[in-house]
């Protein structure tokens, strides 16, 4: 079996075209959604995921600025930043890249941006919410991994093995997946025979960062396989999967790049424009 390719560039562009139909009816309306990203010092990988994000939005009609803080503001400064964009009323979402530098606290500052602008969706109160089958910002990775899913027809009673149990990707999506009524079985460095049991699963949703650790070999005739796993090798972009093998065996699969990653900026998008609707309801 040669697998289909889940395309994350199409599939991002198609779902961003809706998302730019939904920015000008609010336009109309007087609002313009808002998406402020804080990065705090010089990485030069930050700065340019920060700058795509920002790029992204004001190709779909958003307002998108960014703000900068010397890689030595303190604690007090950085969350004095974040109560400013939560108390201005233009702003929608409020991302703030990490890593912070050591001398601030991520937790934090993720948990002093206000609920309703928390477009990652990483703050508690907004995973309680998710966890609790309440309206919120699903964080973006995940959202992004079931957009793509979408593509592959029904996960009703479809086994998953998420590898990864990180709290931005293999939790929420494990979570995701469940309500969709997948059968999840969710794995990490202490999972026995970890790469033996792929064969049984349906779906295979990679979230390690560990290259080559699942191959063709490794899956089951037919399976799904999201590889979310995002490592720089020899300056190129891998993920966790052995595309090559794998796409003999699989019937669908992400390539990297290009799969997985358009879709979470997307996803940040689309929680920018959830938040500016959210914020004018009546
Ligand atoms: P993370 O917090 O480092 O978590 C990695 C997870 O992998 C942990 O749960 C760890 O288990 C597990 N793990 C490590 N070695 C393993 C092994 N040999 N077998 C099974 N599980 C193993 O990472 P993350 O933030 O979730 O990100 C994961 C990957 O996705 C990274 O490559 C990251 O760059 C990428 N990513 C991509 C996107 C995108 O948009 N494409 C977005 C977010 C992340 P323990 O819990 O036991 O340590």
């Amino acid at each position: 079996m040669t697998a289909e390719l889940l395309n994350g560039r199409e599939i991002a562009k198609e779902y961003r075209a809706g998302l730019q139909s939904e920015v000008e009816k609010l336009k109309s309306q007087g609002i313009v959604p808002n998406l402020t990203v804080v990065i705090v010092g010089n990485d030069g990988a930050s700065l340019s995921y920060v700058r795509s994000k920002n790029k992204a939005a004001e190709k779909i009609g958003m307002a998108s600025s960014i703000v900068r803080l010397d890689e030595d503001t303190s604690e007090e400064e950085v969350l004095a930043a974040v109560e400013k964009l939560n108390n201005d009323d233009k702003v929608n979402g409020i991302l703030v890249q990490v890593p912070l530098p050591s001398q601030v606290d991520e937790n934090k500052v993720i948990e002093a941006i206000a609920p309703h602008k928390d477009v990652d969706g990483f703050s508690p109160v907004n995973i309680g919410r998710l966890y609790t089958g309440q309206r919120t910002f699903v964080p973006c990775t995940p959202l992004g991994i079931m957009e793509l899913l979408k593509h592959t027809g029904s996960l009703e009673g479809k086994t998953v093995a998420v590898v990864g149990r990180s709290h931005i990707v293999g939790q929420p999506v494990a979570k995701l997946l469940t309500n969709e009524n997948a059968t999840v079985t969710l794995m990490h460095s202490r999972t026995k025979d970890m790469v033996a049991s792929l064969k049984n699963f349906d779906i295979v949703v990679s979230a390690v960062g560990k290259p080559g650790l699942i191959k063709g070999s490794d899956l089951k005739e037919g399976a799904i396989v999201i590889d979310v796993g995002n490592t720089v090798v020899d300056e190129k972009l891998v993920g966790d999967v052995d595309f090559e093998s794998a796409k003999e065996v699989a019937s669908y699969i992400t390539p990297v790049p290009g799969g997985v990653g358009p879709l979470t900026i997307t996803m940040v998008l689309n929680n920018t424009l959830l938040a500016a609707k959210w914020h004018n309801e009546k």
